[in-house]
């Protein structure tokens, strides 16, 4: 066999615009997007809602033809080998379109076969097991609950062992104790080697649970970085000081520091911690003629750095403590 490929999915410079029918309007919905998705990554695809991330997942599940540009899963490429990239991949997709009828390990068998998986190699009920549906093997898909199809789902994607598991919006309506199953299902299958690519725009979970977030806004890339370093793009700390009384206007000494009033008797400094701001920032207070009654300071996370990444037009920094 030969050696695995470093990248798990590959996403060069794809663009897609929809083109609907039986309408003038045409919808950009991807702008030469260009992503790697490690081999082994907890990968979120991160993004508002209408951002463009399932229109990317279906992509690469070969349900959206892209417009332009090139997609290579676990080495193969979607156009001129579809077959094999198919098969290293498993979605699920956000919406859940299971047959009502089937019973989970029906809905299972059935996918085995549309892989060609002869019987004898069939892990049906491994992986219900997996998912924690094995005791409902023989109920019908109708009679589960939104969080158990959204398993059973999952399980149907793993049917075939693919190297890569692809989650649209796995936790969307899923209540607070399902969701946490679902991300120790993720969790434990990614330790089991599988590479994850899940969209979400639950921020708090791509911070918690993925190590390499890439965020979509209006179908571009505006950033793809690990978790770390995305936090890091906001070397910035915010300095807030109440002073004692309300001021007339920011005093002189502190205006070099480019303060916003954030209250009556309130300035909030952004200061980069790492070039000497913040000893700048102390030294000058005391000589600003005004009394200081309180001093906090708020580190970034990944909430700011996603609002400043996704919103429109660039505000300047508004600080709620
Ligand atoms: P997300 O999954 O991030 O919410 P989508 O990929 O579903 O975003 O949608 C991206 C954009 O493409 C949206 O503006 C959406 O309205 C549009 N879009 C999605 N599917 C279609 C379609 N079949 N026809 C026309 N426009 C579409
Ligand atoms: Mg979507």
């Amino acid at each position: 066999m030969s050696s695995p490929p470093a990248s798990a999915i590959v996403i060069d410079a794809v663009s897609k615009t929809y083109r609907p029918r039986d309408s003038q309007t045409v919808k950009v919905a991807l702008k030469s997007v260009s992503l790697d998705v490690p081999r082994g990554a907890m990968f979120a695809l991160l993004g508002p809602n209408g951002a463009g991330k399932s229109t990317l997942i279906n992509i690469m599940a070969g349900l959206v033809n892209k417009t332009s540009g090139k997609v290579v899963i676990w080495g193969h490429d979607i156009d001129t080998d579809a077959r094999q990239s198919r098969r290293a991949i498993g979605i699920v997709p956000q919406e859940l379109n299971l047959d009502p009828f089937f019973t989970p390990r029906e809905t299972l068998e059935v996918q085995a076969g549309y892989y060609g998986i002869p019987k004898a190699e069939r892990r049906t009920d491994e992986i219900l097991e997996t998912v924690g549906l094995a005791d409902k093997a023989r109920a019908h898909a109708r009679t589960l609950s939104g969080g158990m199809r959204r398993r059973l789902l999952i399980a149907k994607a793993m049917v075939h062992n693919p190297k890569i598991l692809v989650l649209d919006e796995p936790t969307a309506g899923v209540d607070v104790e399902l969701r946490q199953q679902l991300w120790e299902t993720v969790h434990e299958m990614n330790a089991l080697g599988t590479t994850i690519l899940l969209t979400t725009h639950y921020l708090e979970e791509a911070q918690e649970n993925c190590n390499t977030i890439a965020i979509l806004r209006h179908g571009e890339v505006v950033a793809y970085e690990s978790r770390e370093s995305l936090l890091s793009r906001l070397k910035d700390k915010l300095v807030v000081v109440r002073f004692a009384a309300p001021f007339a206007q920011v005093p002189v000494g502190l205006s070099p520091f480019l303060p916003e009033i954030t209250a009556p008797d309130t300035l909030a400094f952004r200061v980069n911690r790492e070039d000497g701001g913040i000893p700048a920032l102390l030294d000058a207070l005391p000589g600003c003629g005004l009394k200081i009654s309180d001093i906090a300071t708020v580190e970034p996370d990944l909430e700011e750095v996603f609002l400043r990444l996704t919103r429109d037009t660039p505000l300047p920094g508004r600080v709620t403590i």
